[in-house]
Protein backbone atom coordinates (compact mmCIF):
# COMPACT_ATOMS: atom_id res chain seq x y z
CA UNK A 1 0.00 0.00 0.00
CA UNK A 2 1.14 3.47 -0.39
CA UNK A 3 2.31 6.11 1.66
CA UNK A 4 -0.74 8.00 2.78
CA UNK A 5 -1.53 11.26 3.88
CA UNK A 6 -2.31 11.34 8.00
CA UNK A 7 -4.26 14.58 9.94
CA UNK A 8 -4.39 14.38 13.35
CA UNK A 9 -7.05 16.27 15.10
CA UNK A 10 -6.84 17.54 18.97
CA UNK A 11 -9.83 19.05 20.92
CA UNK A 12 -8.05 22.07 23.06
CA UNK A 13 -10.27 23.67 26.00
CA UNK A 14 -8.36 26.03 27.75
CA UNK A 15 -5.16 24.13 27.12
CA UNK A 16 -2.77 26.93 27.06
CA UNK A 17 -0.09 24.86 29.46
CA UNK A 18 0.10 21.45 26.86
CA UNK A 19 -0.79 22.85 23.71
CA UNK A 20 2.44 24.06 22.42
CA UNK A 21 4.50 21.14 23.89
CA UNK A 22 1.64 18.91 22.48
CA UNK A 23 1.98 20.20 18.77
CA UNK A 24 5.78 19.88 18.90
CA UNK A 25 5.44 16.22 19.97
CA UNK A 26 3.04 15.27 17.03
CA UNK A 27 5.29 16.97 14.78
CA UNK A 28 7.97 14.82 15.91
CA UNK A 29 5.66 11.82 15.84
CA UNK A 30 4.98 13.22 11.88
CA UNK A 31 8.34 13.55 10.92
CA UNK A 32 8.96 10.30 12.09
CA UNK A 33 6.66 8.33 10.10
CA UNK A 34 7.33 10.69 7.08
CA UNK A 35 11.26 9.31 7.08
CA UNK A 36 10.00 5.81 7.71
CA UNK A 37 7.75 6.14 4.95
CA UNK A 38 4.51 5.38 6.29
CA UNK A 39 2.91 8.63 5.82
CA UNK A 40 3.43 11.26 3.36
CA UNK A 41 5.03 14.72 3.96
CA UNK A 42 1.92 17.25 3.57
CA UNK A 43 0.52 15.25 6.80
CA UNK A 44 -0.72 17.88 9.18
CA UNK A 45 -1.93 18.51 12.51
CA UNK A 46 -5.46 20.25 12.97
CA UNK A 47 -6.92 21.74 15.79
CA UNK A 48 -10.03 22.59 17.54
CA UNK A 49 -10.44 25.34 20.28
CA UNK A 50 -13.23 23.98 21.95
CA UNK A 51 -14.20 28.14 23.05
CA UNK A 52 -11.07 28.54 25.60
CA UNK A 53 -10.81 31.37 27.67
CA UNK A 54 -7.58 31.22 28.55
CA UNK A 55 -4.50 32.57 25.84
CA UNK A 56 -4.84 28.44 23.60
CA UNK A 57 -5.49 30.31 20.27
CA UNK A 58 -3.14 33.00 20.44
CA UNK A 59 -0.85 30.01 21.07
CA UNK A 60 -2.29 27.95 17.99
CA UNK A 61 -1.98 31.01 16.07
CA UNK A 62 1.61 31.70 16.56
CA UNK A 63 2.23 28.11 15.77
CA UNK A 64 0.45 28.25 12.98
CA UNK A 65 2.47 30.90 11.82
CA UNK A 66 5.16 29.70 11.96
CA UNK A 67 4.30 26.28 10.18
CA UNK A 68 1.19 26.70 8.26
CA UNK A 69 1.53 23.68 5.93
CA UNK A 70 1.50 21.43 8.83
CA UNK A 71 -0.31 23.04 11.80
CA UNK A 72 -3.79 24.06 10.81
CA UNK A 73 -6.83 25.17 13.36
CA UNK A 74 -10.63 25.77 13.72
CA UNK A 75 -11.90 28.06 16.46
CA UNK A 76 -15.58 27.70 18.18
CA UNK A 77 -17.34 30.63 19.28
CA UNK A 78 -17.85 29.17 22.73
CA UNK A 79 -17.50 25.88 24.19
CA UNK A 80 -19.78 22.78 22.99
CA UNK A 81 -18.42 20.16 24.75
CA UNK A 82 -15.02 17.60 23.41
CA UNK A 83 -17.63 15.14 21.43
CA UNK A 84 -18.43 18.66 18.91
CA UNK A 85 -14.89 19.66 18.79
CA UNK A 86 -13.70 16.08 17.80
CA UNK A 87 -17.04 15.98 15.16
CA UNK A 88 -15.48 19.69 13.84
CA UNK A 89 -12.18 18.51 13.67
CA UNK A 90 -13.28 15.34 11.49
CA UNK A 91 -15.39 17.28 9.38
CA UNK A 92 -12.69 20.01 9.09
CA UNK A 93 -9.97 17.49 7.69
CA UNK A 94 -12.76 15.87 5.65
CA UNK A 95 -12.91 18.93 3.99
CA UNK A 96 -9.17 19.87 3.95
CA UNK A 97 -8.41 16.22 2.55
CA UNK A 98 -6.59 13.30 4.44
CA UNK A 99 -6.42 9.53 3.70
CA UNK A 100 -7.01 9.11 7.47
CA UNK A 101 -6.87 10.25 10.54
CA UNK A 102 -6.35 10.30 13.92
CA UNK A 103 -7.74 11.86 16.88
CA UNK A 104 -6.03 12.39 20.15
CA UNK A 105 -6.24 14.59 23.43
CA UNK A 106 -4.68 17.67 23.53
CA UNK A 107 -2.40 16.94 27.16
CA UNK A 108 -0.36 13.95 25.34
CA UNK A 109 -2.21 11.01 28.12
CA UNK A 110 -3.03 8.86 25.44
CA UNK A 111 0.20 7.21 24.04
CA UNK A 112 1.20 9.31 20.74
CA UNK A 113 4.21 6.68 19.75
CA UNK A 114 1.18 4.27 18.97
CA UNK A 115 -0.47 6.77 15.86
CA UNK A 116 2.74 3.94 14.15
CA UNK A 117 0.50 1.24 15.47
CA UNK A 118 -2.48 3.07 14.02
CA UNK A 119 -1.37 3.45 11.30
CA UNK A 120 0.11 0.11 10.46
CA UNK A 121 -3.34 -1.30 10.98
CA UNK A 122 -4.81 1.27 8.27
CA UNK A 123 -2.49 -0.38 6.07
CA UNK A 124 -3.66 -3.81 7.07
CA UNK A 125 -7.06 -2.60 5.71
CA UNK A 126 -8.90 -1.79 8.85
CA UNK A 127 -11.16 1.63 8.40
CA UNK A 128 -11.14 2.05 11.95
CA UNK A 129 -8.69 1.76 14.41
CA UNK A 130 -9.74 1.64 18.16
CA UNK A 131 -7.12 3.08 20.60
CA UNK A 132 -7.74 0.34 23.95
CA UNK A 133 -5.95 1.56 27.11
CA UNK A 134 -3.66 -1.07 28.99
CA UNK A 135 -4.79 0.35 32.17
CA UNK A 136 -6.01 2.92 34.60
CA UNK A 137 -3.27 3.59 36.68
CA UNK A 138 -2.68 7.68 36.28
CA UNK A 139 -5.90 7.63 37.02
CA UNK A 140 -7.78 9.17 40.72
CA UNK A 141 -10.14 6.49 42.64
CA UNK A 142 -13.01 8.56 41.73
CA UNK A 143 -12.11 8.88 38.00
CA UNK A 144 -11.52 4.71 37.64
CA UNK A 145 -15.40 4.32 39.34
CA UNK A 146 -17.24 6.79 37.43
CA UNK A 147 -15.37 5.47 33.97
CA UNK A 148 -16.00 1.80 34.61
CA UNK A 149 -19.65 2.94 35.71
CA UNK A 150 -19.50 5.11 32.05
CA UNK A 151 -19.09 1.24 30.25
CA UNK A 152 -21.36 -0.91 32.12
CA UNK A 153 -24.14 1.92 31.67
CA UNK A 154 -23.67 2.12 28.16
CA UNK A 155 -23.25 -2.06 27.66
CA UNK A 156 -26.07 -2.51 30.13
CA UNK A 157 -28.37 -0.01 28.04
CA UNK A 158 -27.14 -2.14 24.30
CA UNK A 159 -24.84 1.10 23.62
CA UNK A 160 -21.83 -1.93 22.19
CA UNK A 161 -18.75 0.41 22.95
CA UNK A 162 -15.49 -1.18 23.72
CA UNK A 163 -14.92 -1.37 27.21
CA UNK A 164 -12.19 1.84 28.03
CA UNK A 165 -11.87 3.00 24.65
CA UNK A 166 -11.86 6.61 24.55
CA UNK A 167 -11.55 9.17 21.99
CA UNK A 168 -8.50 7.77 20.73
CA UNK A 169 -8.52 6.23 17.52
CA UNK A 170 -7.83 6.35 13.27
CA UNK A 171 -10.33 6.41 10.87
CA UNK A 172 -10.03 6.22 7.47
CA UNK A 173 -11.44 8.31 4.49
CA UNK A 174 -14.07 6.11 3.61
CA UNK A 175 -15.29 6.34 7.07
CA UNK A 176 -15.36 10.34 6.99
CA UNK A 177 -17.54 9.64 3.64
CA UNK A 178 -20.04 8.14 5.66
CA UNK A 179 -20.03 10.27 8.15
CA UNK A 180 -21.66 13.15 5.62
CA UNK A 181 -24.31 10.96 5.76
CA UNK A 182 -25.56 11.24 9.33
CA UNK A 183 -26.90 14.08 9.95
CA UNK A 184 -27.60 13.67 13.85
CA UNK A 185 -26.92 17.01 15.81
CA UNK A 186 -25.67 14.98 18.98
CA UNK A 187 -23.78 12.21 16.79
CA UNK A 188 -22.14 9.66 19.65
CA UNK A 189 -19.06 8.75 17.78
CA UNK A 190 -18.13 5.95 20.05
CA UNK A 191 -21.10 4.42 19.04
CA UNK A 192 -21.08 5.52 15.34
CA UNK A 193 -18.04 4.57 14.35
CA UNK A 194 -19.22 1.01 16.01
CA UNK A 195 -22.80 1.27 14.38
CA UNK A 196 -21.40 1.63 10.79
CA UNK A 197 -20.07 -1.77 10.80
CA UNK A 198 -16.51 -0.90 8.52
CA UNK A 199 -13.77 -3.25 9.31
CA UNK A 200 -12.06 -2.71 12.90
CA UNK A 201 -9.74 -3.52 15.16
CA UNK A 202 -8.02 -2.31 18.26
CA UNK A 203 -4.21 -1.63 19.61
CA UNK A 204 -3.32 -1.48 22.87
CA UNK A 205 -2.17 1.91 24.03
CA UNK A 206 -0.21 2.97 27.97
CA UNK A 207 -1.91 6.04 29.66
CA UNK A 208 0.25 8.99 31.06
CA UNK A 209 -0.67 11.16 33.57
CA UNK A 210 -1.88 14.84 32.32
CA UNK A 211 1.17 16.63 30.94
CA UNK A 212 0.27 19.99 32.15
CA UNK A 213 -3.33 21.61 33.78
CA UNK A 214 -6.59 19.78 35.14
CA UNK A 215 -9.05 17.17 33.75
CA UNK A 216 -12.00 19.18 32.03
CA UNK A 217 -14.45 15.95 32.48
CA UNK A 218 -16.72 16.30 35.93
CA UNK A 219 -18.84 13.40 36.49
CA UNK A 220 -21.90 15.27 35.50
CA UNK A 221 -19.98 15.71 31.56
CA UNK A 222 -19.37 11.69 31.61
CA UNK A 223 -22.87 11.11 32.89
CA UNK A 224 -24.45 14.02 30.25
CA UNK A 225 -22.13 12.23 27.67
CA UNK A 226 -23.48 8.24 28.96
CA UNK A 227 -27.43 10.20 28.63
CA UNK A 228 -26.65 11.09 24.50
CA UNK A 229 -24.43 8.13 23.85
CA UNK A 230 -27.75 5.91 25.09
CA UNK A 231 -30.62 8.03 23.77
CA UNK A 232 -28.63 8.15 20.73
CA UNK A 233 -27.93 4.49 19.57
CA UNK A 234 -30.32 1.92 22.14
CA UNK A 235 -34.21 1.75 22.92
CA UNK A 236 -33.16 -0.83 25.52
CA UNK A 237 -34.34 1.65 28.63
CA UNK A 238 -38.10 2.13 26.83
CA UNK A 239 -38.18 -1.28 26.90
CA UNK A 240 -36.93 -1.99 30.46
CA UNK A 241 -39.91 0.91 31.48
CA UNK A 242 -42.61 -1.13 29.61
CA UNK A 243 -41.60 -4.66 31.04
CA UNK A 244 -41.65 -3.00 34.29
CA UNK A 245 -45.00 -1.49 34.02
CA UNK A 246 -46.10 -4.69 32.85
CA UNK A 247 -44.71 -6.47 36.52
CA UNK A 248 -45.92 -3.60 38.05
CA UNK A 249 -49.58 -4.04 37.16
CA UNK A 250 -49.14 -8.39 37.59
CA UNK A 251 -47.92 -6.68 41.36
CA UNK A 252 -50.97 -4.74 41.73
CA UNK A 253 -53.15 -7.49 40.68
CA UNK A 254 -52.04 -9.95 42.29
CA UNK A 255 -52.52 -8.15 45.78
CA UNK A 256 -55.99 -7.30 44.66
CA UNK A 257 -56.69 -10.80 44.48
CA UNK A 258 -54.81 -11.97 48.21
CA UNK A 259 -56.88 -8.57 49.38
CA UNK A 260 -60.13 -10.27 48.14
CA UNK A 261 -59.78 -13.68 49.20
CA UNK A 262 -58.79 -12.25 53.08
CA UNK A 263 -61.97 -10.62 53.00
CA UNK A 264 -64.16 -13.87 51.69
CA UNK A 265 -62.36 -16.89 53.37
CA UNK A 266 -60.74 -15.30 56.38
CA UNK A 267 -62.93 -12.60 56.63
CA UNK A 268 -59.85 -10.26 57.78
CA UNK A 269 -59.91 -6.74 55.87
CA UNK A 270 -56.21 -5.90 56.43
CA UNK A 271 -55.56 -2.39 58.03
CA UNK A 272 -52.57 -1.47 55.72
CA UNK A 273 -52.29 2.52 56.12
CA UNK A 274 -47.87 2.31 56.20
CA UNK A 275 -48.17 -0.14 53.56
CA UNK A 276 -50.14 1.66 51.24
CA UNK A 277 -47.86 4.71 52.12
CA UNK A 278 -44.86 3.29 51.57
CA UNK A 279 -46.16 1.37 48.23
CA UNK A 280 -47.51 4.87 47.50
CA UNK A 281 -44.55 6.52 47.93
CA UNK A 282 -42.17 3.46 45.80
CA UNK A 283 -44.41 3.51 43.19
CA UNK A 284 -44.81 7.19 42.56
CA UNK A 285 -40.84 7.87 42.48
CA UNK A 286 -40.64 4.75 40.37
CA UNK A 287 -43.37 6.30 37.73
CA UNK A 288 -41.35 9.71 38.04
CA UNK A 289 -38.14 8.15 37.37
CA UNK A 290 -39.61 6.41 34.53
CA UNK A 291 -40.71 9.81 32.73
CA UNK A 292 -37.52 11.23 33.28
CA UNK A 293 -35.84 8.77 31.23
CA UNK A 294 -38.72 8.43 28.68
CA UNK A 295 -38.13 12.74 28.94
CA UNK A 296 -34.23 12.27 27.71
CA UNK A 297 -35.36 10.36 25.00
CA UNK A 298 -38.13 13.35 23.85
CA UNK A 299 -34.72 15.48 24.80
CA UNK A 300 -32.98 13.66 22.29
CA UNK A 301 -35.67 14.33 19.85
CA UNK A 302 -36.33 17.72 20.50
CA UNK A 303 -33.04 18.41 19.90
CA UNK A 304 -32.82 16.93 16.58
CA UNK A 305 -35.65 17.92 15.58
CA UNK A 306 -34.62 21.66 15.80
CA UNK A 307 -31.75 21.04 13.62
CA UNK A 308 -29.43 23.53 14.99
CA UNK A 309 -25.80 23.91 13.88
CA UNK A 310 -24.03 21.25 15.82
CA UNK A 311 -21.29 24.37 16.83
CA UNK A 312 -20.47 27.45 15.31
CA UNK A 313 -16.88 28.61 14.06
CA UNK A 314 -15.49 31.74 14.28
CA UNK A 315 -12.17 31.25 12.63
CA UNK A 316 -10.23 29.14 10.29
CA UNK A 317 -6.33 29.00 10.04
CA UNK A 318 -6.11 26.66 7.05
N1 LIG B 1 -11.97 19.16 25.75
C1 LIG B 1 -12.69 19.95 24.86
N2 LIG B 1 -13.83 20.56 25.27
C2 LIG B 1 -14.30 20.43 26.55
C3 LIG B 1 -13.59 19.59 27.43
C4 LIG B 1 -12.43 18.97 27.01
O1 LIG B 1 -12.31 20.09 23.70
O2 LIG B 1 -15.32 21.03 26.85
C5 LIG B 1 -10.73 18.50 25.30
C6 LIG B 1 -9.51 18.73 26.18
O3 LIG B 1 -8.84 19.92 25.85
C7 LIG B 1 -8.68 17.51 25.91
C8 LIG B 1 -9.73 16.44 25.65
O4 LIG B 1 -10.93 17.11 25.34
O5 LIG B 1 -7.90 17.65 24.73
C9 LIG B 1 -9.91 15.53 26.84
O6 LIG B 1 -10.18 16.29 27.99
P1 LIG B 1 -9.50 16.03 29.39
O7 LIG B 1 -8.06 15.67 29.21
O8 LIG B 1 -9.79 17.20 30.24
O9 LIG B 1 -10.34 14.77 29.88
P2 LIG B 1 -9.82 13.45 30.63
O10 LIG B 1 -8.57 13.01 29.94
O11 LIG B 1 -9.58 13.87 32.02
O12 LIG B 1 -10.95 12.51 30.47
MG1 LIG C 1 -6.91 14.05 29.58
Amino acid sequence: MQTSKLAVIIPCYNEELCISATVKRLLEVLDDLTIKNKITPDSYLYLIDDGSSDTTWEIIETLHTKTPDRVKAAKFVRNYGNQKALIAGLEGVRNLGCDCVVSIDADLQQDENSIEKFIDEYKNGYDVVLGVRNDRKTDSMFKKTTALMFYKLMNTFGVKIPVNHSDYRLVSKKALKIMEQYSERDLFLRGFFHDIGLKTTTVNFDVKPRFAGVSKFNFVRLLGLALNGITSYSIVPLRIISGLGFFMALFAFLIGVETVIEKLVFNNSPNGVATAIILLCFFGGLQIFCLGIIGEYVGQVYREVKSRPRYITEKELI
